[in-house]
């Protein structure tokens, strides 16, 4: 059946792509894509790092300029999409303006968790999830003397790093007794936790923040549930995300930690995919399980397989998962998910900061994390797209190198 308009929610990286994806496969129906925030769609991952930092300027965030989406012929709705009429096969928007589909992609992401504590409106208090956020922290930051992160994870990390490097007294709460103890292994946390030292950063794992101090609606501290308080003229939190599921919700669409979908990205209706941070899928890489994946490369690849089955190619969902971050002079690549491995091997050494960590699951590798040495990080996504050989013991031998592995055993 071909395809005359899809209506797609939610401007990000995922919304985007998929329009971009189904014009580039050649699609000639109508693209609407609605998103309600200000301006182009943009990318988010310089917000917490050169953007913060400086380094990039606000043009340089959008995807595309303004000519791509009228030469494309993608109409940008700026505007909320409030319900899903899924009978009539509508979507109708806050300025009650109606659109129908035949196809429908949310693509609505998440929202920043928010703290839930007191003195959490304060002056002074920010978390980072849009270009608006990162435009009012921005030049608080260079004139912050003290900085309080509430959040040991990716974000709260990339901020801490840019918050020390612009000469700030920085330290960092979080509840777990590692940095990105979610996300990655202890090796790789204790390599990340020395270079935050190195740079001034000072770390209180396993506590958590009972309430912000304010003093004329400013933040002027946090009190940590043991009592102890900590001097901050900025407080910003990085403590995970909720995916926006509320209209999906209310349309009765199936919802498990997200929208939930099938192999092939689509929800219960099958006029409806979710993709994206938002999207709940069967991952292969992680035994099957319904996994929701916030980062970039997760968003785009399941944007293409979604305009692909729009175009007549579908496909079970199966890419790699993979991620990177970047702190200070340190740039670590994930790839795979290192949640549940029982063995890891380590390569590099600390000390020069190029270190890479094999993450095994019964003798099987699951994930290659690597900081600074990209070469391991490529060789590992390759090994990680075909059926699992590399053990553990051969990982281990002395002079063992990934990449001369993975070219040795191409098949
Ligand atoms: P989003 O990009 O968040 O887009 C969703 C959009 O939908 C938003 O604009 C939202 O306002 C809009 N929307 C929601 N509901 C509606 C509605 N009802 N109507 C209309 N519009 C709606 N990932 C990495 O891989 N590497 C990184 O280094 C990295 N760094 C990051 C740094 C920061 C500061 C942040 C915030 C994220 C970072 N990420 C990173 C995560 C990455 O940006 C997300 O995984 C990615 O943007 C997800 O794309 P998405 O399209 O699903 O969601």
């Amino acid at each position: 059946m071909t395809l005359s308009s899809v209506v797609i929610v939610g401007a990000g990286q995922a919304g985007f792509q998929v329009a971009a994806s189904l014009r580039q496969g050649g699609f000639t129906g109508k693209i609407r894509l609605i998103g309600d925030e200000q301006g182009l769609p943009y990318q988010r991952p310089p917000l917490s790092k050169a953007y913060m930092l400086g380094k990039i300027k606000a043009d340089n965030l959008a995807f595309r300029p303004a000519s791509f989406f009228d030469q494309q012929e993608i109409e940008l709705i700026q505007d909320k999409a409030a319900i899903i009429d899924r009978q009539n096969q509508r979507i109708v928007l806050e300025s009650e303006k109606a659109l129908q589909y035949e196809h429908l992609v949310l693509a609505t992401g998440a929202h920043n968790r928010p703290l839930s504590i007191p003195g959490e409106h304060l002056e002074g208090v920010f978390g980072i999830k849009t270009l608006s956020d990162a435009n009012a922290l921005a030049p608080r930051v260079k004139e912050a003397k003290n900085v309080v992160v509430i959040g040991c994870g990716f974000i709260g990390l990339e901020f801490a790093a840019v918050a020390a490097a612009q000469g700030a007294n920085v330290q960092v709460i979080d509840r777990g007794d590692r940095p990105m103890a979610r996300a990655i292994s202890p090796e790789m946390s204790a390599l990340f936790l020395k270079s935050h030292e190195s740079w001034g950063v000072k770390f209180h794992f396993n506590q958590a923040v009972d309430q912000i101090i304010g003093e004329n609606g400013k933040v002027v501290g946090v009190e940590k549930v043991n009592g102890e308080t900590i001097s901050a003229d900025l407080v910003v939190y990085g403590i995970g995300v909720i995916p926006n599921i509320a209209l999906a919700m209310e349309a009765g669409l199936e919802i498990e930690n997200g929208i939930k979908v099938d192999a092939h990205l689509l929800t219960n209706d099958p006029h409806i995919s979710a993709i994206g941070d938002v999207a709940c899928f069967p991952c292969v890489h992680n035994r099957g399980i319904h996994t929701r994946i916030e980062s970039v490369p997760n968003a785009m690849e399941q944007a293409r397989a979604v305009s692909a089955r729009l175009l007549g190619n579908a496909a079970p969902f199966a890419a790699t998962p993979w991620f990177w971050t970047d702190q200070g002079d340190l740039k670590l690549q994930i790839v795979g998910l290192s949640t549940g491995f029982d063995t890891t091997v380590t390569l590099g050494s600390m000390e020069s900061k190029q270190f890479s960590v094999l993450c095994f699951r019964k003798d099987h590798l699951v994930a290659v994390e690597s900081c600074n040495r990209p070469g391991d990080h490529l060789a590992g996504k390759k090994l990680l797209s075909r059926p699992a050989v590399l053990t553990p013991r051969e990982a281990r031998e002395p002079g063992f190198d990934l990449k001369a592995w993975e070219l040795a055993h191409r098949t």
